[in-house]
């Protein structure tokens, strides 16, 4: 990486994994500038499910999912819908969507994942301690459970696919299930139980915190929109805002969903799109969870947090632009209702939020092509608070031109 001297880094975006990049960055000792538009954490990274896993080995295009296109068009309110309206705007992603659940790319795309994922909570270790939020961090594991026995069946595949990646996972009867989480209604007939997997107990104040021992460490955040960037032969040299101009040695993208145009600047077109996802959190829910309980056939997760029951999930292939389609967040209440019967609504807040997705579940973490002081950090999907802290060591790695210790080819941002 060719560092131009003494101008600071620049992170544009302070979700989670903005964040994170900015503190390994200082830790190296640069001088870090972090611009959002808003105040840290307040996209994707404010409403997500809390989970953080080193166990998200499968992608979301499993096999054969071409042949569910049909009905994920049909139905708007299944955990996997796509926008009748977006489908033209969609069509190139998700030509690389289905390309990618080929099972021989599947197998690739985990291992990737898996090398990824691996080291992730040990990641966030250095950068709690120095924010204080350690205790933020539970780590219970969390359990997926079925309703039905060919539910369980058709996920077989996909358990050995987590086998093989060496993930660690018990299958549970429904009796050892309702010891396991006894405030479920006993309608399932299996759980499986990941021991390893953590979550924190609010995933928004948890940005927020290393957001402001970024600031008590010495790193700068400027509200402003970036809008381009100055570019000559030696890369990138200023980040250009609606009402500035920062002058930089490096700079990092990590704008989560809204990365594609900033990208497009520094020369790299890429299918990033979003897979919407939304939730509700009920401070009064009523259910004493111990552990995150999670659907695959469903699509959502239910976990506890400090401020409430937080049931979030689904995904809806529609962009940026559409008004969010809050029958969606409805369906969330009702399946949740019946694992939890009896849930209190008062107070309940809901949202909607941009998951930040390539079509084949790996994020680009690199160099851009064309700059070698810019680098990409977007793309994480449904793992961006689990890889935050991960991506933060590997880009500040790339930025010092140190041995990342793993081979980043998976993740270039001109693998496409
Ligand atoms: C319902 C739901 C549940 C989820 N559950 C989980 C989970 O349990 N575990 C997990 O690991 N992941 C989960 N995710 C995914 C996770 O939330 C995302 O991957 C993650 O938040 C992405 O973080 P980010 O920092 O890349 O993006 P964001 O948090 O979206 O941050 C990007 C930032 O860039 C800023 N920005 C954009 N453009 C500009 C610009 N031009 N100038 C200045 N600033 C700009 C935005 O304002 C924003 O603050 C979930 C997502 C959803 C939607």
């Amino acid at each position: 990486m060719t560092l131009r001297e003494k101008d600071p880094v620049v992170v544009v975006g302070a979700g989670i994994v903005g964040v994170c990049c900015a503190l390994y960055l200082l830790r190296d000792g640069h001088r870090v500038v972090l611009v959002d538009r808003g105040a840290p954490g307040e996209g994707t990274s404010f409403g997500n499910g809390s989970i953080i896993t080193e166990e998200a080995v499968v992608p979301v295009q499993t096999p054969g999912v071409a042949w569910k296109v049909p009905g994920m068009l049909a139905d708007p309110l299944g955990p996997l819908s796509i926008r009748w309206s977006y489908l033209p705007k969609l069509a190139p992603w998700l030509l690389h969507f289905i390309r990618a659940s080929r099972p021989q790319r599947v197998e690739e795309v985990s291992i990737a994942l898996a090398r990824l994922l691996d080291g992730s909570l040990t990641a966030y270790k250095p950068l709690v301690e120095a924010a204080g939020i350690a205790g933020m961090i539970r780590r219970s594991g969390w359990v997926s459970v079925y309703e039905t026995e060919s539910g369980f069946k058709s996920y077989e595949p996909m358990l050995e696919l987590q086998r093989r990646r060496g993930v660690n996972f018990e299958v549970l009867p429904a009796e050892e299930l309702r010891q396991l989480e006894p405030s479920l209604a006993p309608i399932f007939c299996r759980g499986v139980f990941y021991p390893d997997v953590a979550h924190t107990v609010d995933n928004f104040r948890f940005v927020q915190e290393l957001a402001a021992a970024f600031v008590r460490l010495g790193g700068t955040i400027r509200q402003q929109s970036v809008t381009g960037f100055q570019q000559d032969e030696n890369g990138v040299s200023a980040v250009i805002t609606q009402s500035d101009r920062v002058a930089c040695s490096g700079v990092v993208i990590a704008a989560g969903a809204w990365s594609g145009p900033l990208a497009a600047m520094l020369g790299s077109r890429l299918p990033l799109d979003t897979e919407r996802g939304y939730h509700l959190t009920l401070p009064h829910a009523g259910a004493d969870l111990r552990l995150p309980v999670y659907s695959t056939e469903r699509g959502f997760v239910c976990t506890p947090l400090e401020n409430g029951l937080r049931i979030a999930g689904t995904v809806e292939l529609g962009g940026l632009e559409a008004e969010p389609n809050w029958q969606r967040a409805e369906v969330l209440y009702r399946n949740a209702n019946r694992w939890f019967p009896g849930l209190d609504r008062r107070e309940e807040s809901r949202w909607m939020g941009y998951r930040p997705s390539m079509p084949d579940s790996v994020p680009v973490i690199g160099a851009s092509p064309r700059h070698r002081n810019a680098v990409f950090a977007f793309g994480h999907g449904h793992c961006g608070l689990s890889l935050a802290a991960r991506t933060g060591d590997l880009v500040a790695a790339l930025i010092a031109d140190r041995d990342p210790g793993i081979d980043m080819t998976p993740y270039r941002p001109d693998r496409f």
